[in-house]
């Protein structure tokens, strides 16, 4: 879409921008409008013919969203890509631009909630059907692919058990059967990890999440080589899961800020993964730059950091960590992650209690496993805070 013109990711994501309009306004301004108006009946033809392009009707393009594009294929490693209104109208949309009836997936058992429930539930509804494979047990990914399957999705890490799925692996697999790749980037942002580099086809983020890092909207991406977004393209246009202006312009902004806020996110995740290391009230950390994680090997060859969420398993199961969540101060109990405040999620109780105990052992999560989105507040507050809860709820 742009000519590569900067070298560098920070340079990138601050000055690729949408043309100044007469006023020459140094930031990208809100393009608030629904429809854009054309030059004279043969531009109206021309435009619908596809013969040329340019902004018709904001479902299907905006000047603020397609500065959003613009910026994350270059950031990405992508050829195109579409703003969408969700993380999971990325995911939706993505998926139903691409299969048919009759068509099969291979997913990795460790994704999002409502993906699985798209999987589990709503594919099987117009004939598409999916095999889960396990992060500890390769061998099986290649003999779950079959004759009619069309997409192999992962998540790397995994939430919340941050398993790594070595991507160059997966990317060459995929490559061999001729299947498409679609990886969620979700956990990383394209500052710690591009997909696209290791041969995915298909990469999508809950912009939501360190896109924003703020905590200020909800939206989605999905990005890929040309050939693979036109039908996607076609599906979104069609259906309307398109992403506001206003939240295309916020996200887009946002973007400015990801490589200094995840630096510091990282930074302050690798520390407290050390400190919770160190405490006898903590049975496991996992954080996949921490040398003694089973994921550290692969997480090294293909992040820039570890990212910025941490889970570890207290010792006293479930009671512990209902107690250890009630005696943080100021530490944010939410769902979310990839903000600058500091979150906290006890999976078993709240995002994964719809699963069966088993299915939740399966997936890593332990009764005692608690996720923390490690937040920009200084290291030492952030320590702080997570000491007296391990006191305090003994
Ligand atoms: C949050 C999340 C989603 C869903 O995104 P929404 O923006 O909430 O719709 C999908 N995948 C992952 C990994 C997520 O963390």
């Amino acid at each position: 879409m742009v000519e590569d013109m900067f070298e560098h990711f920070e340079t990138e994501a601050i000055r690729i921008q949408t043309k100044r309009t007469g006023e020459k306004e140094h930031s990208t301004p809100l393009f608030l409008t629904s429809s854009f108006v054309f030059d004279d009946a043969e531009h109206a033809r021309a435009l619908f013919a596809e013969e040329v392009t340019g902004n018709q009707y904001t479902r299907f393009s905006n000047p603020n969203t397609t500065e959003l594009i613009e910026k994350l294929c270059a950031l990405e490693h992508t050829e195109d890509g579409i703003a969408t209104a969700s993380g999971m109208s990325a995911v939706f949309t993505s998926i139903f631009g691409l299969v048919k009836s009759g068509d099969h997936i291979v997913s990795a058992r460790a994704i999002f909630g409502s993906t699985h429930q798209i999987f589990a539930n709503i594919l099987p509804r117009f004939g598409v059907t999916t095999t889960y494979v396990d992060m500890d047990k390769p061998e099986d990914w290649e003999s779950a692919i079959k004759e009619n399957t069309k997409i192999l999705y992962i998540e790397t890490p995994s939430n919340p058990g941050l398993d790594i799925v070595d991507l160059e692996w997966v990317g060459t697999l995929c490559k061999k059967k001729k299947v498409i790749l679609i990886v969620d980037n979700c956990f990383c942002s394209p500052y710690v990890q591009r997909p696209a580099d290791f041969g995915a086809d298909i990469v999508i983020h809950s912009a939501t999440k360190y896109l924003d890092g703020q905590g200020r909207v909800i939206a989605g991406v999905i990005l890929g080589k040309k050939e693979l977004i036109q039908p996607i393209r076609y599906m979104a246009r069609n259906t309307g899961p398109s992403l506001s202006p206003m939240n295309a312009w916020i996200i887009s902004k946002s973007l400015e800020t990801l490589a200094v806020r995840m630096d510091r996110h990282a930074e302050n995740a690798m520390k407290l993964a050390t400190f919770l290391q160190e405490s006898a009230d903590v049975e496991l950390v996992r954080y996949p730059f921490l040398p003694n994680d089973p994921g550290y090997a692969v997480a090294k060859k293909q992040m820039r950091s570890g990212g910025g969420i941490v889970s570890f398993v207290i010792k006293g199961g479930v009671e512990r960590a209902k107690k250890f969540l009630d005696a943080l101060k100021w530490f944010s109990l939410t769902a979310n992650l990839g903000d600058t405040r500091t979150t906290v999620t006890h999976p078993t109780t709240t995002t994964h209690s719809k699963l069966t105990e088993e299915e939740r052992l399966a997936v890593g999560i332990k009764p005692g496993l608690i996720r923390v989105s490690v937040g920009l507040e200084h290291i030492d507050d952030i320590i702080v805070e997570v000491k007296q809860a391990l006191v305090n709820s003994k």
